[in-house]
């Protein structure tokens, strides 16, 4: 049997509020997670669906043209059109008109994003 001290030595760290870990431990003893930890979650989410390749490449790009509405897309293809809008240096209101999303509906992703570290999609990933 592993000494007092090893054992406390080796314990995993608790995971603290307002970090993704720390939601997954509010899950895993069943308690509803805090806010904090829930914008972290979101902010972690947001940021993996920003960074994967459209799931739908037509849509995404007649999006992106302007030529369809953003609410045509799925959530992860609009969480993606509005962070390559915003590498393109768009601020939120031009943003808005060119996806026809309300202003409101721009900026809560676009926060999303920011929290979440995204300010460019991976480039590397779009079939030009
Ligand atoms: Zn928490």
């Amino acid at each position: 049997m592993a000494s007092p001290i090893a054992r406390v030595v080796s314990r995993a760290p608790v995971a603290t509020c307002g970090t993704d870990a720390g939601y997954q431990r509010h899950r895993a003893d069943g308690e509803p997670a805090c806010p904090d930890c829930c914008a972290a979650h979101a902010a972690v989410n947001a940021s993996r669906r920003a960074r994967l390749a459209p799931e739908h490449p037509l849509q995404y790009r007649a999006a992106l043209d302007g030529r369809e509405p953003a609410e045509a897309l799925t959530t992860a293809d609009r969480a993606r059109l509005v962070a390559e809008l915003v590498a393109r240096g768009w601020d939120v209101q031009r943003i808005a008109a060119h996806t026809r999303q309300t202003t409101y509906t721009t900026a809560r992703i676009r926060d999303r994003l920011v929290a979440a570290g995204v300010t460019t999609p991976n480039l590397e990933e779009r079939t030009a």
